[in-house]
């Protein structure tokens, strides 16, 4: 079975098109389910959803309560997903669906995750591109992950990934970092992205800026050891400059009375200042890995060993 999942805020024009279309092409897989996730619309996706639901049993839904955007619509979706494959696309039809059969046949091939990158869009605005781009950039330089440019969350993951997901016990999960971190048989599918369909962007520059903000935090602790590096570079600086003061002190008469110690202890004092925020800095990093309590490793795949025991007892 495969289960299609998409998160959508106040997408009633959106949603009726876009399950027509996912229904005529998922009539060839057999068993399928479309989990619809309202991320707390306020114009009338709820009803337009009930309706879709009652006329077609493929058609699930989920409602919350109020707004809790995108990434937390998603991760309801793998949480209530039934399927074996699930497949996350927008309701915006920015995700073209005619790519599902593609998605759906990498999967048979044996691969665990297929996540979709799109080719570069000449009618995506100046500002979606330039922030996209330059978002994924400062990624990739504070954290280890490698996520590729215009990777969103248009993809395929097998059943045991998703469980791997739903084992994530951090509230502020970031699905992309996530999925880059997990590992598994990973493969790409490009795609050409469509103009959306109906309505405007439901991605305030707010909303932007806050998954920008979880997705460096959530895959990185290398902003907190910035601080050492700065107090040893401080410190350098302070015993070379130390050196020099001393040299005037001792061999010239340019100097003012005091200030040598003034200058002497604050130089000192800064280096080694930053390299206690530093060390405090990496343990508060630690807690914070710690704290979020991810599995320390995550098996792809056994030999079924549990069999094996059995075997051995029998
Ligand atoms: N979305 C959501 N909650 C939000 C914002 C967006 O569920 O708070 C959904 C939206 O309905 C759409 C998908 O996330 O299905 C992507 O949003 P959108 O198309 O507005 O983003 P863009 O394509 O402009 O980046
Ligand atoms: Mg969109």
């Amino acid at each position: 079975m495969i289960s299609l999942i998409v998160p959508s805020y106040n997408e009633e024009e959106n949603l009726p098109v876009l399950v027509h279309r996912l229904m005529s092409i998922m009539e060839a897989y057999g068993a399928y389910e479309i989990l619809i996730i309202d991320d707390g619309s306020t114009d009338q996706t709820r009803f337009v959803l009930r309706q879709l639901s009652q006329a077609y049993p493929v058609v699930r839904y989920l409602s919350f309560s109020r707004n809790f955007g995108h990434q937390m619509a998603l991760r309801a979706g793998y949480d209530h997903a039934r399927g074996d494959a699930v497949i996350c696309l927008d309701a915006d039809l920015q995700h073209p669906p005619e790519l599902i059969p593609t998605l759906i046949d990498k999967w048979r091939e044996g691969y665990e995750v297929v996540y979709t990158v799109r080719r570069p869009d000449p009618r995506l605005s100046w500002f979606k591109r330039t922030t996209s781009r330059n978002f994924y950039r400062l990624l990739r330089a504070a954290s280890n992950l490698n996520i590729e440019d215009g990777a969103a969350d248009f993809r395929l993951l097998d059943r045991k990934v998703v469980d791997t997901l739903k084992s994530f016990k951090e509230n502020d999960l970031f699905l992309r970092g996530a999925i880059s971190w997990i590992g598994f048989r990973q493969c790409r599918v490009l795609y050409e992205p469509a103009p959306r369909y109906a309505g405007r962007s439901k991605y305030s520059v707010r909303k932007m800026v806050k998954l920008a903000a979880m997705g460096i935090t959530s895959f990185s602790t290398r902003p907190l050891y910035m601080s050492v590096l700065l107090g040893f570079a401080m410190s350098l600086f302070a015993s070379l400059f130390g050196a020099e003061v001393l040299y005037e002190y001792f061999f010239t008469n340019a100097t003012v009375s005091g200030w040598t110690t003034l200058v002497l202890l604050m130089v000192l004092i800064g280096g080694v200042q930053f390299i206690l925020i530093g060390i405090i800095g990496v343990y508060l990093g630690k807690t914070f890995v710690e704290v979020k309590q991810r599995p320390a490793y995550i098996i792809g795949d056994t030999s079924d060993i549990d069999e094996t025991v059995t075997k051995w007892q029998s």
